[in-house]
């Protein structure tokens, strides 16, 4: 290919917009450019990259095991009211009406689209497992897309799925598709982190996320130094840390009745601490949260008898909730831990209103013993003693608290945030953490979409049995992205061989005379040789041609000048080595051999 086919011009300034180095050299290069908010397109270079990673990701998973197929982006409204995710998935989902008003859907991602195809014609277990993924559009409309194509409105996921007899079946599944991960990640040059990830809403016995640790994540990850643990902090537990007292000894426990106590300007837990002087683990914090689409049964919580419920298809769930979370307070809640432990598409602190209502006081007094909801405790809360509460009225604290005495909870759960410093539940370990962005998910889900979807088949025994499900996901341009993120300097980007647009970009000072037969020469030796070449022939300065093909990235430069002639330059983008002269007749095989060793390297086990 020659530079002069190729609709780019690279620029100089990145758009006040673009924050992140991938975003700004991503758009200074020409390898995208933004149509709309979150909305961008590959031109030509961008694209060959783009594909490049998209063969990699082909080749590894058709090698696990895996087919492609290719379900359409739209999809009907139907099958996502037969899952129960038409009103739970939210507002990320953008929902169309065709000329007939029916429903549809642009697919922001396709466990309904996949288990609708797949049951048409599974009638044996002779036929699982099936496992099959797509390369495709999705669509979401996220509040703040961001970072260019690293989060963006329209973007493309691998999205594999599988059906298994059972769990042991699934289990080979997903570990098929973690070791073609790791594999895919390798070849793009990424060292990534597969961490344990929150199952949510979606429910599922086991999943983990592949994060690259980055500065701009919008992850955080729990890592215990010494036995390996890594989790996502929506997921991660720690070993639960005694409840002490002022003198760090265990709390005791008191047969002193509750007490009342006038705590006038106590607002927050520093208050507190003054008030009472003492320390913040003597305190129950009580938080009440409007849970949002909860599954779980609640017909049996206190307060909830008359609870409005919805059910679409198989699933019944509770719009709107209420439950109060009880933590000792030196600790805090991580909203998407109780979010899954209560099977609900989102939680939110209360405002001011209903907290009032049901607790009969705002936030900071309300208390344990009169609040009108299910309470539900953090296992930090079940070995304190002797605690200071809320009280329920404006003004007042309680003393002498006793869980389970002076109140009951509907459950106990482990919902809080762990931090740096906390201990690995496995060794004991003392976690650290980091930022990191998520590239790829995988997830077992169980039964949830085969049997609200109503997908059967013979078992051995001939009995009509239901299918178990994992799915899989890699978002395309964000790890393209992150490649960029992570290969770059001033200069520009610096691809791993594996994924540059180009692998080498022949450079002649000036495309005519012997410069241009050179090149000419050059570029239809390595094409023989199946290397993917590059030849600028712009009639441009030559400074403006090496900045160029440096801010794309290209990892090897062939330069050919008269004074050079009959040797030309060899450059290797992401050294700082001086170029290798080397004769004109060899050039091509060195080349060739450089881009070689380069991507073997990359598929080293
Ligand atoms: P996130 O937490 O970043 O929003 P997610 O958990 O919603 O991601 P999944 O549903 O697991 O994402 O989707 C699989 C993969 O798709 C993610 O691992 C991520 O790499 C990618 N992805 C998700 N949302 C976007 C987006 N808006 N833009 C680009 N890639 C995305
Ligand atoms: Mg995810």
């Amino acid at each position: 290919m020659k530079t002069s086919q190729i609709p780019f011009r690279t620029l100089r300034e990145a758009p006040a917009e673009a924050i992140i180095a991938s975003h700004q050299l991503m758009m200074r290069a020409d390898l995208i450019r933004k149509l709309g908010n979150g909305l961008y397109t590959y031109m030509p270079l961008g694209l060959k990259a783009y594909r490049k990673l998209e063969q990699i990701i082909k080749e590894e998973l058709d090698a696990s095991g895996a087919m492609e197929f290719k379900p359409t982006v739209v999809v009907p409204g139907d099958i996502w009211k037969e899952s129960g995710r038409w009103d739970t998935m939210g507002p990320q989902m953008l929902k169309a009406q065709n000329r007939q008003q029916q429903d549809m859907v642009v697919s922001p991602t396709a466990e309904e689209a996949y288990t609708a195809i797949m049951r048409q014609g599974l009638t044996s277990y002779k036929q699982l497992p099936i496992n099959c993924y797509q390369i495709n559009t999705k669509y979401r409309d996220e509040i703040r897309p961001r970072y260019g194509v690293m989060r963006g409105r329209e973007f493309n996921m691998m999205d594999g799925y599988t059906l298994n007899e059972d769990d042991e079946s699934l289990d080979k599944s997903y570990k098929a598709y973690a070791a073609a991960y790791l594999r895919i990640f390798k070849r793009a040059g990424l060292t990534v982190i597969p961490v344990k990830a929150d199952t949510g809403a979606m429910g599922g016995s086991g999943s983990e996320e592949f994060m690259v640790e980055s500065d701009i994540g919008d992850d955080t990850l729990i890592i215990c130094p010494d036995c390996g643990y890594a989790a996502n902090v929506e997921k991660a537990s720690c070993k639960q840390d005694a409840a002490v007292d002022n003198d760090g000894k265990p709390q005791v426990k008191t047969d002193k009745a509750i007490e009342e106590v006038a705590t006038p300007n106590v607002f927050s837990i520093e208050d507190m601490e003054k008030f009472f002087n003492s320390t913040p683990k003597t305190f129950i914090k009580a938080l009440v949260y409007r849970v949002i689409n909860s599954s779980l049964d609640l017909s049996g919580a206190p307060y909830c008898k008359d609870l409005k419920t919805k059910t679409e298809g198989a699933i019944t769930f509770y719009p709107v909730s209420y439950v109060c979370v009880l933590i000792r307070a030196d600790l805090e809640v991580n909203e998407a831990k109780l979010a899954g432990v209560l099977k609900a598409s989102e939680v939110v602190l209360a405002e001011d209103e209903e907290i009032r209502a049901i607790a009969g006081a705002p936030h900071g007094f309300v208390g344990p013993v009169t609040v009108k909801c299910p309470i539900l405790q953090d296992l930090s809360v079940n070995d304190m003693h002797d605690a200071i509460a809320g009280s329920g009225k404006e003004g007042f604290h309680i003393k002498h608290v006793e869980p389970e005495r002076d109140y009951s909870a509907w459950m106990n759960a482990d919902v809080r945030t762990v931090k740096p410093g906390d201990m690995c539940p496995n060794c004991g370990g003392i976690f650290y953490s980091r930022k990191g962005n998520e590239l790829g998910h995988i997830f077992k889900l169980g039964k949830k979409y085969t049997e609200s979807m109503g997908v059967t088949y013979l078992d051995k025994n001939g009995k009509a049995a239901v299918p178990t499900m994992g799915c899989y996901g890699i978002g395309v341009d964000r790890v393209l992205a992150s490649i960029v993120e992570r290969f770059h300097d001033d200069k520009g980007i610096m691809w791993p061989m594996s994924i540059a647009p180009y692998q080498v970009a022949i450079v002649p000072i000036k495309y005519k005379d012997a410069m241009k037969e050179a090149s000419d020469t050059l570029y239809e030796q390595l094409s023989k040789a199946g290397i993917q070449v590059l030849l600028d022939d712009r009639d441009e300065r030559p400074g403006v041609k090496f900045n160029d093909m440096d801010l794309i990235g290209f990892p090897v430069r062939i330069t050919v000048g008269d004074k050079n002639l009959p040797n030309v330059e060899i450059k290797l983008r992401a050294s700082d080595n001086a170029a290798e002269l080397v004769p004109l007749e060899s050039a091509a095989a060195r080349v060739a051999d450089i881009v070689h060793a380069e991507l073997a390297k990359l598929c080293a086990e």
